[in-house]
């Protein structure tokens, strides 16, 4: 799996970046996770519209979804263009049928809803689910090819189903939207020592701190997880690629 960073701001994007988006590709299938403000335009650095296979949100805040029109758009003026491709299938939960309801849009995207309890198939990746601790519903997801696996916590404060369902992972991509003096639980979200910590308990391989916080010096976010993991721990930036 080759998991490219397309945004990875919390809450809003910062000037010429974007919010929450990622490319996992494997054998030559393209899925988008997430799709927040600004992704639609840093994605074309590195993959064009026309090329996604697929996509699944985790949740409905505009930081994970605010370009899905754009990316409906695209797609149609590309179609007009003449590119050729198929209705773009986008996997989210049904938990608020109004935001489901606009994953479908003429014969260019179309709302499939995932059931949480059970494993997706989606093209070369198997992906499982966890109900993380948000204000609204969302669900974290590890994604397997050939026993291999990356989790992406999605947007959660710190909970123990975390653990088992992280175990072993070859990358954890967890949030980190506060610094580790500050409480999280609050507001949904966790802070450096909860993703170090996670780390550990769960045995992972590699750590990415994402959907990061607009103050502060970032970097210290690594030394705080660091206190708690002792493997390799990255923030991410744009166009940063893991091959897992
Ligand atoms: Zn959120």
């Amino acid at each position: 799996m080759k998991l490219t960073i397309i945004g990875f701001w919390a809450g809003y994007p910062k000037a010429n970046e974007a919010s929450t988006g990622y490319v996992l590709e494997h054998d030559g299938f393209r899925l988008l996770i997430d799709c927040g403000s600004a992704v639609l335009s840093k994605l074309q650095n590195f993959y064009q519209p026309e090329e996604l296979d697929a996509v699944i949100l985790s949740h409905y805040h505009a930081d994970h979804i605010a370009d899905i029109g754009a990316l409906q758009h695209a797609r149609l003026i590309q179609g007009f263009l003449g590119k050729q491709m198929n209705t773009l299938p986008i996997y989210a939960h049904d938990a608020h049928s109004y935001e489901f309801s606009k994953l479908t849009y003429k014969t260019i995207t179309k709302g499939i809803t995932y059931d949480p309890k059970a494993a997706l198939k989606v093209g070369p990746f198997t992906v499982r689910f966890l109900l993380t601790k948000h204000p609204v519903t969302c669900y974290a997801m590890r994604f397997e090819v050939d026993g291999k696996a990356l989790v992406y916590t999605a947007d959660t404060s710190y909970i123990e189903e975390f653990v088992s369902f992280s175990e072993g992972a070859e990358l954890l991509l967890s949030e980190c939207n506060f610094y580790g003096n500050q409480d999280g639980s609050g507001a949904g979200h966790m802070n450096s020592f909860d993703a170090g910590k996670l780390a550990t308990r769960a045995n992972v391989k590699q750590l990415v701190l994402t959907h990061l916080p607009h103050y502060g010096e970032l970097q210290q976010l690594v030394e705080e997880a660091k206190q708690h993991f002792s493997g390799q721990i990255s923030l991410a930036h744009t166009g940063q690629v893991f091959e897992i």
